[in-house]
């Protein structure tokens, strides 16, 4: 941890100040402003299969939000119209979106050594009906962030349901033997999130451990570990609040605001755009409906890929996730 609301440089500066992100920024001297669009993160919908305890985005099996296929072919006309290399495609599960894997065939058909990532929480990889999936992504060379909190069952179920470990532990089993984890071209990497209000352990020594354990007990090889922060908003609020502890996990981020994080800040370069085409400045911002420059209904076609570089971030409390302790992004810690 760097400083504590009581150390130097911060005496005199009210405690209010510190909580907010804004006018901490401002006190540490530093900006937060929109650099050339590096990446597309397009969340497709928020239907999914589980209902964790952590998601963010408050998916599950009832939810109707999802991305026609008109809506994807404005999406990639606005793609193929810049020369970003780098597409996320999150959810949900993004793989229920019936429109899947025509955005898939279209992203590679468009830009064929773009860097396509899929979002996938692994257990979709064995649903009936989802045959086939996983030879699809590899066919398309679609590297897969798949989360796995734990190498442990206990954790992993309290978090995210029971049976999901063995579900994937089979899935990345299955990833494996088409060649995730071990051909460079199919690259796997995992998502760490901490089960309760704590902040994730060093991403390399988790990493070294998650290695350990998942090659000795099942044989599984991956490439990276992405410990991520759980965001202060929609399911962990809810639990947060449940749990009285919302305080407790506000006052731990504020107290580990790390500045050197701020730099690398995802915000800074994603163009995050809801299932509807709507664009905001990151995913929590997104499920938090916080207006990309204040205007609620501003759809990616409605943008040239020229005006974000220099543009504001629009910034509240929950920013604070992002730049406690290592820092957390999509990729992982910021450090
Ligand atoms: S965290 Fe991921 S897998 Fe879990 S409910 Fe949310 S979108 Fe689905
Ligand atoms: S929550 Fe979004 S806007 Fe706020 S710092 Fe994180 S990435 Fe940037």
């Amino acid at each position: 941890m760097r400083d504590t609301l009581a150390d130097p440089p911060y005496q005199g500066i009210s405690k209010a100040c510190l909580k907010s992100f804004q006018d901490r920024l401002e006190i540490e001297g530093l900006e937060l402003k929109r650099s050339k669009p590096a990446i597309l993160q397009i969340n497709v919908g928020k239907l999914c299969n589980l209902t964790c305890m952590h998601c963010h985005v408050n998916a599950g099996p009832g939810r109707k939000e999802i991305m026609g296929i008109d809506t994807m072919a404005r999406v990639l006309a606005w793609f193929n119209s810049t020369n970003i290399q780098k597409v996320d495609i999150t959810g949900g599960a993004p793989e229920m979106v019936p429109g899947f894997r025509f955005f898939i065939d279209r992203i590679r058909e468009i830009r064929p050594e773009a860097q396509i990532i899929d979002r996938c929480n692994l257990t979709i990889l064995l649903e009936s009906g989802y045959e086939g999936l996983a030879e699809f992504l590899a066919e398309r060379r679609v590297e897969i962030v798949a989360s796995m909190p734990c190498y442990q069952p206990e954790n992993v179920e309290a978090q995210r349901g029971n049976g999901v470990f063995d579900v994937s532990i089979q899935a990345l089993q299955l990833l494996n033997s088409i060649g995730y984890g071990k051909n460079p071209e199919l690259r796997l990497n995992l998502v760490y999130n901490p089960l309760g209000p704590s902040l994730p352990p060093d991403q390399s020594e988790l990493e070294a451990d998650y290695k350990e354990a998942l090659r000795a007990t099942f044989d599984i090889e991956f490439d990276q570990l992405y410990t991520i922060t759980n965001m202060p908003i929609a399911r962990f609020l809810a639990y947060l609040r449940r749990e009285n502890r919302l305080d407790e996990y506000m006052d731990l981020l504020v107290e580990n605001f790390n500045p050197a994080a701020v730099e690398g800040l995802m915000c800074r370069d994603t163009i995050s755009v809801d299932w509807q085409g709507r664009v905001f400045d990151c995913d929590f911002n997104q499920m938090l409906n916080l207006p990309f420059r204040g205007n609620e209904d501003l759809y990616l076609w409605d943008l040239s890929p020229l005006s974000f570089e220099g543009g504001p971030v629009q910034m509240a409390s929950h920013c604070f996730g992002c730049t406690a302790g290592a820092g957390s992004s999509c990729g992982g810690s910021l450090d």
